[in-house]
Protein backbone atom coordinates (compact mmCIF):
# COMPACT_ATOMS: atom_id res chain seq x y z
CA UNK A 1 0.00 0.00 0.00
CA UNK A 2 0.86 3.49 -0.63
CA UNK A 3 1.78 4.65 2.89
CA UNK A 4 2.11 8.37 2.19
CA UNK A 5 -1.28 8.57 0.45
CA UNK A 6 -2.93 6.74 3.33
CA UNK A 7 -1.34 9.58 5.75
CA UNK A 8 -2.50 12.40 3.74
CA UNK A 9 -6.24 10.82 3.71
CA UNK A 10 -5.94 10.72 7.47
CA UNK A 11 -4.97 14.75 7.33
CA UNK A 12 -7.49 15.30 5.78
CA UNK A 13 -10.22 13.11 7.52
CA UNK A 14 -9.89 14.59 10.76
CA UNK A 15 -8.76 18.26 9.89
CA UNK A 16 -12.47 18.31 8.02
CA UNK A 17 -14.23 16.63 11.27
CA UNK A 18 -12.54 18.48 14.07
CA UNK A 19 -14.05 21.63 12.73
CA UNK A 20 -17.14 20.77 12.69
CA UNK A 21 -18.64 19.89 15.87
CA UNK A 22 -17.97 20.69 19.86
CA UNK A 23 -16.65 17.55 21.18
CA UNK A 24 -19.14 16.13 24.16
CA UNK A 25 -15.73 14.50 25.93
CA UNK A 26 -12.06 15.91 26.47
CA UNK A 27 -10.86 12.00 25.68
CA UNK A 28 -11.87 8.76 24.91
CA UNK A 29 -10.10 5.74 26.15
CA UNK A 30 -10.18 2.34 25.24
CA UNK A 31 -9.06 0.20 27.20
CA UNK A 32 -9.61 0.03 30.98
CA UNK A 33 -6.27 -1.71 31.83
CA UNK A 34 -3.55 -0.41 33.61
CA UNK A 35 -2.50 2.17 30.45
CA UNK A 36 -6.14 3.96 30.54
CA UNK A 37 -6.53 3.79 33.83
CA UNK A 38 -3.37 5.69 34.71
CA UNK A 39 -4.33 8.20 32.34
CA UNK A 40 -8.12 8.47 32.90
CA UNK A 41 -6.67 9.37 36.37
CA UNK A 42 -4.45 11.94 35.54
CA UNK A 43 -7.20 13.16 33.02
CA UNK A 44 -10.12 13.66 35.29
CA UNK A 45 -7.65 15.29 38.22
CA UNK A 46 -7.39 18.46 35.88
CA UNK A 47 -11.00 18.42 35.48
CA UNK A 48 -11.17 16.82 31.79
CA UNK A 49 -13.90 14.64 30.67
CA UNK A 50 -13.56 11.59 29.88
CA UNK A 51 -15.59 8.64 28.31
CA UNK A 52 -13.86 5.00 29.56
CA UNK A 53 -15.17 2.22 27.08
CA UNK A 54 -13.61 -1.57 27.27
CA UNK A 55 -14.88 -4.46 25.25
CA UNK A 56 -15.30 -7.05 28.02
CA UNK A 57 -17.77 -6.99 30.87
CA UNK A 58 -15.53 -5.69 33.32
CA UNK A 59 -12.79 -3.38 33.87
CA UNK A 60 -9.35 -3.68 34.82
CA UNK A 61 -8.13 -5.12 31.65
CA UNK A 62 -5.66 -7.66 32.19
CA UNK A 63 -4.43 -7.26 36.05
CA UNK A 64 -8.18 -8.39 36.44
CA UNK A 65 -8.67 -10.12 39.59
CA UNK A 66 -12.39 -11.59 40.16
CA UNK A 67 -13.49 -13.32 43.75
CA UNK A 68 -13.96 -17.11 43.57
CA UNK A 69 -14.25 -18.53 47.72
CA UNK A 70 -12.83 -15.64 49.04
CA UNK A 71 -9.93 -16.05 47.21
CA UNK A 72 -8.64 -12.80 44.53
CA UNK A 73 -8.09 -14.69 41.39
CA UNK A 74 -5.52 -13.04 38.94
CA UNK A 75 -8.30 -13.66 36.12
CA UNK A 76 -5.42 -13.03 33.60
CA UNK A 77 -2.07 -14.72 34.68
CA UNK A 78 -0.28 -13.51 37.78
CA UNK A 79 0.60 -9.89 38.10
CA UNK A 80 3.13 -9.40 40.77
CA UNK A 81 3.47 -5.06 41.11
CA UNK A 82 7.43 -4.58 41.68
CA UNK A 83 9.14 -1.49 40.73
CA UNK A 84 12.78 0.34 41.54
CA UNK A 85 11.13 3.48 40.25
CA UNK A 86 10.16 5.75 43.54
CA UNK A 87 7.52 7.85 42.09
CA UNK A 88 5.47 5.13 40.33
CA UNK A 89 5.12 3.77 43.33
CA UNK A 90 4.27 6.66 45.31
CA UNK A 91 1.80 6.96 42.42
CA UNK A 92 0.35 3.42 42.56
CA UNK A 93 0.10 3.18 46.46
CA UNK A 94 -2.15 5.85 46.58
CA UNK A 95 -5.02 3.88 45.49
CA UNK A 96 -4.46 0.71 47.31
CA UNK A 97 -3.10 -0.51 50.20
CA UNK A 98 -0.03 -3.50 49.09
CA UNK A 99 0.67 -6.27 50.66
CA UNK A 100 4.78 -7.63 51.42
CA UNK A 101 4.00 -10.42 48.85
CA UNK A 102 7.80 -11.39 47.55
CA UNK A 103 7.50 -13.26 44.27
CA UNK A 104 9.73 -16.76 44.50
CA UNK A 105 8.43 -19.35 42.17
CA UNK A 106 9.31 -22.63 42.55
CA UNK A 107 10.82 -24.93 39.51
CA UNK A 108 9.50 -28.15 38.80
CA UNK A 109 11.87 -30.25 36.52
CA UNK A 110 10.38 -33.93 36.62
CA UNK A 111 9.74 -33.53 40.39
CA UNK A 112 13.12 -32.19 40.94
CA UNK A 113 12.46 -28.88 42.27
CA UNK A 114 14.79 -25.70 42.66
CA UNK A 115 14.31 -22.12 43.67
CA UNK A 116 14.20 -19.11 41.22
CA UNK A 117 15.67 -17.20 40.53
CA UNK A 118 18.99 -18.77 40.11
CA UNK A 119 20.68 -18.18 43.05
CA UNK A 120 22.72 -20.27 45.73
CA UNK A 121 19.98 -22.50 46.67
CA UNK A 122 19.47 -23.62 43.00
CA UNK A 123 23.07 -23.73 42.33
CA UNK A 124 23.22 -26.09 45.59
CA UNK A 125 20.69 -28.82 44.18
CA UNK A 126 21.94 -28.82 40.90
CA UNK A 127 25.90 -28.96 41.76
CA UNK A 128 26.09 -29.67 45.49
CA UNK A 129 28.15 -26.07 45.36
CA UNK A 130 28.43 -24.67 48.84
CA UNK A 131 29.98 -21.48 48.09
CA UNK A 132 29.69 -18.96 45.73
CA UNK A 133 33.09 -19.05 44.16
CA UNK A 134 32.55 -23.18 43.44
CA UNK A 135 29.04 -21.80 41.67
CA UNK A 136 31.13 -19.12 39.79
CA UNK A 137 33.24 -21.35 38.87
CA UNK A 138 31.20 -24.21 37.91
CA UNK A 139 29.31 -21.43 35.55
CA UNK A 140 32.44 -20.03 33.92
CA UNK A 141 33.68 -23.71 33.09
CA UNK A 142 30.11 -24.80 31.42
CA UNK A 143 29.97 -21.11 29.55
CA UNK A 144 33.81 -22.14 28.46
CA UNK A 145 33.04 -25.60 27.37
CA UNK A 146 29.89 -24.34 25.49
CA UNK A 147 32.33 -22.02 23.23
CA UNK A 148 30.43 -18.80 24.08
CA UNK A 149 32.04 -15.93 23.59
CA UNK A 150 29.49 -12.97 22.43
CA UNK A 151 26.04 -14.70 22.78
CA UNK A 152 23.69 -14.13 19.83
CA UNK A 153 20.57 -15.42 21.12
CA UNK A 154 18.66 -16.56 24.29
CA UNK A 155 20.15 -20.02 24.35
CA UNK A 156 23.65 -18.44 24.01
CA UNK A 157 22.92 -15.90 26.48
CA UNK A 158 21.43 -18.43 28.80
CA UNK A 159 24.54 -20.60 29.00
CA UNK A 160 26.48 -17.38 29.44
CA UNK A 161 24.91 -16.41 32.96
CA UNK A 162 24.22 -19.63 34.09
CA UNK A 163 25.72 -22.67 32.34
CA UNK A 164 24.62 -25.98 30.24
CA UNK A 165 23.23 -27.62 33.41
CA UNK A 166 20.43 -25.19 33.92
CA UNK A 167 19.99 -23.84 30.82
CA UNK A 168 19.08 -27.54 29.67
CA UNK A 169 16.76 -28.33 33.35
CA UNK A 170 15.02 -24.77 33.91
CA UNK A 171 15.57 -22.47 31.01
CA UNK A 172 14.98 -24.24 27.22
CA UNK A 173 11.59 -25.99 28.14
CA UNK A 174 10.02 -23.76 29.95
CA UNK A 175 10.86 -21.02 27.29
CA UNK A 176 9.91 -22.91 24.07
CA UNK A 177 6.48 -23.63 25.81
CA UNK A 178 6.23 -20.25 26.11
CA UNK A 179 7.36 -18.61 23.07
CA UNK A 180 7.00 -21.35 20.81
CA UNK A 181 9.85 -20.82 19.16
CA UNK A 182 13.33 -22.36 20.03
CA UNK A 183 15.48 -20.41 21.80
CA UNK A 184 18.46 -19.74 18.74
CA UNK A 185 15.62 -17.93 17.27
CA UNK A 186 14.82 -15.77 20.44
CA UNK A 187 16.20 -12.47 21.37
CA UNK A 188 18.37 -12.24 24.66
CA UNK A 189 16.94 -9.87 26.05
CA UNK A 190 14.19 -12.17 27.54
CA UNK A 191 16.24 -13.89 29.83
CA UNK A 192 18.12 -10.59 31.31
CA UNK A 193 14.50 -10.19 32.83
CA UNK A 194 15.77 -13.08 35.28
CA UNK A 195 18.23 -12.20 38.00
CA UNK A 196 21.42 -14.61 38.70
CA UNK A 197 22.50 -14.16 42.06
CA UNK A 198 25.39 -15.33 43.91
CA UNK A 199 23.52 -15.12 47.37
CA UNK A 200 20.74 -17.15 48.96
CA UNK A 201 18.21 -15.21 48.07
CA UNK A 202 14.89 -16.87 46.22
CA UNK A 203 13.13 -13.15 45.52
CA UNK A 204 12.54 -12.97 42.11
CA UNK A 205 12.54 -9.54 41.40
CA UNK A 206 16.08 -6.97 41.70
CA UNK A 207 12.81 -4.07 42.64
CA UNK A 208 12.80 -2.20 45.91
CA UNK A 209 9.27 -2.08 46.19
CA UNK A 210 6.88 -5.03 45.68
CA UNK A 211 3.63 -6.51 46.48
CA UNK A 212 -0.27 -6.98 45.71
CA UNK A 213 -2.93 -4.38 46.48
CA UNK A 214 -5.41 -5.65 48.99
CA UNK A 215 -8.56 -6.02 48.27
CA UNK A 216 -7.16 -6.54 44.76
CA UNK A 217 -5.95 -5.58 41.12
CA UNK A 218 -9.72 -4.56 39.98
CA UNK A 219 -10.35 -2.56 42.99
CA UNK A 220 -7.62 -0.69 42.65
CA UNK A 221 -8.48 0.03 39.21
CA UNK A 222 -11.83 1.44 40.39
CA UNK A 223 -10.00 3.49 42.99
CA UNK A 224 -8.10 5.09 40.20
CA UNK A 225 -11.22 5.52 37.55
CA UNK A 226 -13.09 7.03 40.65
CA UNK A 227 -10.06 9.04 42.07
CA UNK A 228 -11.17 12.82 41.51
CA UNK A 229 -13.73 15.10 42.97
CA UNK A 230 -14.33 15.53 39.48
CA UNK A 231 -14.84 11.83 38.71
CA UNK A 232 -18.45 12.60 38.18
CA UNK A 233 -17.51 13.78 34.80
CA UNK A 234 -16.06 9.96 33.76
CA UNK A 235 -18.26 7.57 32.11
CA UNK A 236 -17.34 3.97 31.65
CA UNK A 237 -19.48 1.93 28.92
CA UNK A 238 -18.49 -2.00 29.27
CA UNK A 239 -18.67 -4.59 26.91
CA UNK A 240 -18.26 -1.85 23.76
CA UNK A 241 -16.09 -2.96 20.81
CA UNK A 242 -14.36 -0.03 19.80
CA UNK A 243 -13.27 -1.77 16.13
CA UNK A 244 -16.68 -3.59 16.26
CA UNK A 245 -17.34 -1.93 12.81
CA UNK A 246 -15.78 1.57 11.08
CA UNK A 247 -18.84 3.24 12.01
CA UNK A 248 -19.14 2.20 15.90
CA UNK A 249 -15.37 3.71 15.83
CA UNK A 250 -16.52 6.80 13.78
CA UNK A 251 -19.18 7.65 16.14
CA UNK A 252 -17.45 7.07 19.33
CA UNK A 253 -14.54 9.24 17.53
CA UNK A 254 -16.68 12.14 16.90
CA UNK A 255 -17.58 12.15 20.92
CA UNK A 256 -14.08 13.16 22.10
CA UNK A 257 -11.36 15.71 21.56
CA UNK A 258 -8.88 12.65 21.81
CA UNK A 259 -8.66 9.01 22.00
CA UNK A 260 -5.99 6.59 23.91
CA UNK A 261 -6.32 4.12 22.19
CA UNK A 262 -4.78 0.63 24.23
CA UNK A 263 -5.29 -2.16 22.47
CA UNK A 264 -3.30 -4.05 19.71
CA UNK A 265 -1.95 -1.54 17.03
CA UNK A 266 -2.04 -3.83 14.33
CA UNK A 267 -5.76 -4.55 15.04
CA UNK A 268 -6.45 -0.46 14.85
CA UNK A 269 -5.12 -0.38 11.47
CA UNK A 270 -7.32 -3.83 10.57
CA UNK A 271 -4.12 -5.55 10.12
CA UNK A 272 -3.51 -3.80 6.55
CA UNK A 273 0.63 -4.45 6.73
CA UNK A 274 0.29 -8.11 7.89
CA UNK A 275 -0.40 -9.56 11.58
CA UNK A 276 1.96 -8.59 14.47
CA UNK A 277 2.86 -12.07 16.21
CA UNK A 278 2.17 -12.31 20.05
CA UNK A 279 1.32 -15.38 22.13
CA UNK A 280 -1.62 -15.69 24.00
CA UNK A 281 -2.18 -18.10 27.04
CA UNK A 282 -5.33 -20.34 28.16
CA UNK A 283 -6.20 -20.97 31.68
CA UNK A 284 -7.72 -23.75 33.22
CA UNK A 285 -9.05 -22.67 36.75
CA UNK A 286 -9.92 -25.10 39.42
CA UNK A 287 -11.24 -25.01 42.95
CA UNK A 288 -9.88 -27.58 44.77
CA UNK A 289 -10.84 -29.67 48.10
CA UNK A 290 -7.74 -29.09 50.20
CA UNK A 291 -6.75 -25.85 51.28
CA UNK A 292 -3.00 -26.24 50.30
CA UNK A 293 -2.21 -27.75 46.89
CA UNK A 294 1.25 -26.54 45.92
CA UNK A 295 2.41 -24.34 48.83
CA UNK A 296 3.74 -21.53 47.09
CA UNK A 297 2.06 -19.16 44.33
CA UNK A 298 3.70 -20.35 41.54
CA UNK A 299 5.24 -23.49 40.60
CA UNK A 300 7.06 -23.40 36.76
CA UNK A 301 7.40 -26.85 34.87
CA UNK A 302 10.23 -26.52 33.33
CA UNK A 303 10.51 -29.74 30.92
CA UNK A 304 9.35 -29.98 27.58
CA UNK A 305 6.55 -32.58 28.18
CA UNK A 306 4.11 -30.79 30.71
CA UNK A 307 1.98 -29.47 28.38
CA UNK A 308 1.42 -26.41 30.74
CA UNK A 309 4.04 -23.95 31.77
CA UNK A 310 3.18 -22.94 35.37
CA UNK A 311 0.47 -23.58 37.74
CA UNK A 312 -0.74 -20.47 39.97
CA UNK A 313 -1.90 -21.01 43.46
CA UNK A 314 -3.69 -17.72 43.74
CA UNK A 315 -4.39 -18.01 47.45
CA UNK A 316 -0.60 -17.37 48.19
CA UNK A 317 -0.73 -13.89 46.55
CA UNK A 318 -2.39 -12.95 49.96
CA UNK A 319 -1.44 -12.47 53.32
CA UNK A 320 -2.48 -14.31 55.92
CA UNK A 321 -3.77 -17.53 53.81
CA UNK A 322 -2.94 -20.70 56.87
CA UNK A 323 -2.16 -23.80 54.96
CA UNK A 324 -4.43 -25.56 57.28
CA UNK A 325 -7.31 -24.18 55.88
CA UNK A 326 -8.94 -22.65 58.78
CA UNK A 327 -9.38 -19.61 56.57
CA UNK A 328 -10.39 -20.86 53.54
CA UNK A 329 -10.24 -24.77 53.15
CA UNK A 330 -10.37 -24.95 49.49
CA UNK A 331 -8.00 -23.55 46.90
CA UNK A 332 -8.16 -22.21 43.76
CA UNK A 333 -5.41 -23.20 40.63
CA UNK A 334 -4.81 -22.21 37.30
CA UNK A 335 -2.81 -24.42 34.80
CA UNK A 336 -1.05 -21.68 32.02
CA UNK A 337 -0.98 -22.67 28.93
CA UNK A 338 0.69 -20.47 25.98
CA UNK A 339 -0.06 -21.00 22.22
CA UNK A 340 0.19 -18.53 19.19
CA UNK A 341 -1.94 -16.17 19.15
CA UNK A 342 -4.68 -16.06 15.74
CA UNK A 343 -8.00 -13.65 15.66
CA UNK A 344 -10.74 -14.25 17.98
CA UNK A 345 -7.72 -15.24 20.79
CA UNK A 346 -6.19 -12.50 23.75
CA UNK A 347 -2.76 -11.76 22.71
CA UNK A 348 -0.78 -11.09 25.78
CA UNK A 349 2.58 -11.02 24.76
CA UNK A 350 4.37 -9.62 22.30
CA UNK A 351 6.73 -11.12 20.36
CA UNK A 352 9.54 -8.45 20.39
CA UNK A 353 12.28 -10.29 17.49
CA UNK A 354 13.15 -8.73 14.43
CA UNK A 355 10.46 -9.51 12.32
CA UNK A 356 7.93 -8.04 13.82
CA UNK A 357 10.47 -5.09 15.15
CA UNK A 358 9.99 -4.15 11.88
CA UNK A 359 6.46 -4.71 10.77
CA UNK A 360 5.80 -2.77 14.49
CA UNK A 361 8.37 0.29 13.02
CA UNK A 362 5.64 0.20 10.00
CA UNK A 363 2.42 0.62 12.14
CA UNK A 364 4.27 2.97 14.27
CA UNK A 365 4.91 5.31 11.25
CA UNK A 366 0.91 4.66 10.66
CA UNK A 367 0.32 5.21 14.31
CA UNK A 368 2.11 8.64 15.05
CA UNK A 369 0.48 9.92 12.01
CA UNK A 370 -3.14 9.71 13.56
CA UNK A 371 -2.59 12.94 15.68
CA UNK A 372 -5.56 12.67 17.34
CA UNK A 373 -5.05 9.01 18.91
CA UNK A 374 -2.58 8.38 21.85
CA UNK A 375 -1.09 4.17 21.16
CA UNK A 376 -0.25 3.47 25.43
CA UNK A 377 0.04 0.43 26.96
CA UNK A 378 1.78 -3.39 26.36
CA UNK A 379 -0.54 -3.48 23.33
CA UNK A 380 -0.54 -0.03 21.88
CA UNK A 381 3.31 -0.15 21.77
CA UNK A 382 4.07 -3.29 21.02
CA UNK A 383 5.79 -4.09 24.33
CA UNK A 384 6.85 -6.83 26.38
CA UNK A 385 6.06 -3.77 29.19
CA UNK A 386 5.92 -4.89 33.09
CA UNK A 387 3.53 -2.92 35.14
CA UNK A 388 5.30 -0.30 36.88
CA UNK A 389 7.30 0.59 33.27
CA UNK A 390 3.25 0.78 32.08
CA UNK A 391 2.58 3.12 34.98
CA UNK A 392 5.66 5.16 34.30
CA UNK A 393 4.96 5.73 30.44
CA UNK A 394 1.29 6.55 31.36
CA UNK A 395 2.16 9.10 33.40
CA UNK A 396 4.82 10.58 31.42
CA UNK A 397 2.44 10.39 28.59
CA UNK A 398 -0.49 12.10 30.48
CA UNK A 399 2.16 15.00 31.53
CA UNK A 400 2.68 15.66 27.73
CA UNK A 401 -0.27 15.61 26.41
CA UNK A 402 -3.05 16.77 28.69
N1 LIG B 1 12.31 -18.39 32.47
C1 LIG B 1 12.85 -19.65 32.42
N2 LIG B 1 12.51 -20.56 33.39
C2 LIG B 1 11.66 -20.25 34.40
C3 LIG B 1 11.12 -18.94 34.46
C4 LIG B 1 11.45 -18.05 33.47
O1 LIG B 1 13.62 -19.97 31.52
O2 LIG B 1 11.39 -21.13 35.24
C5 LIG B 1 12.68 -17.42 31.40
C6 LIG B 1 11.91 -17.68 30.11
O3 LIG B 1 12.79 -17.41 29.04
C7 LIG B 1 10.80 -16.69 30.15
C8 LIG B 1 11.44 -15.51 30.86
O4 LIG B 1 12.36 -16.11 31.77
O5 LIG B 1 10.33 -16.36 28.88
C9 LIG B 1 10.46 -14.64 31.63
O6 LIG B 1 9.66 -15.49 32.38
P1 LIG B 1 8.52 -15.03 33.39
O7 LIG B 1 7.87 -16.25 33.89
O8 LIG B 1 9.15 -14.12 34.38
O9 LIG B 1 7.57 -14.20 32.44
P2 LIG B 1 6.20 -13.48 32.79
O10 LIG B 1 5.16 -14.34 32.18
O11 LIG B 1 6.10 -13.49 34.28
O12 LIG B 1 6.30 -12.14 32.15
Amino acid sequence: MDIGRYLDNIDKKFTRKDKTKMKQYDYLIVGSGLYGAVFVQQATAKGKKVLVIDKRPNIAGNVYTEDIEKIHVHKYGAHIFHTNNKKVWNYITKFAEFNRFTNSPVANYKGELYSLPFNMYTFNKMWGVITPQEAADKIKQQKKEAGITEPKNLEEQAISLVGTDIYEKLIKGYTEKQWGRPCTELPSFIIKRLPVRLTFDNNYFNALYQGIPEGGYTKMVANMLNDSELSGSIEVRLGVDYLASADAKEELDSQAEKVVYTGAIDAYFDYKLGNLEYRSVRFETETLDTPNFQGNAAVNYTDAETPWTRIIEHKWFEFGKDENGDDIPKTVISREYSSEWKPGDEPYYPVNDEKNGALYAQYKELADAERKVIFGGRLGEYKYYDMDAVVAAALDCAANNI
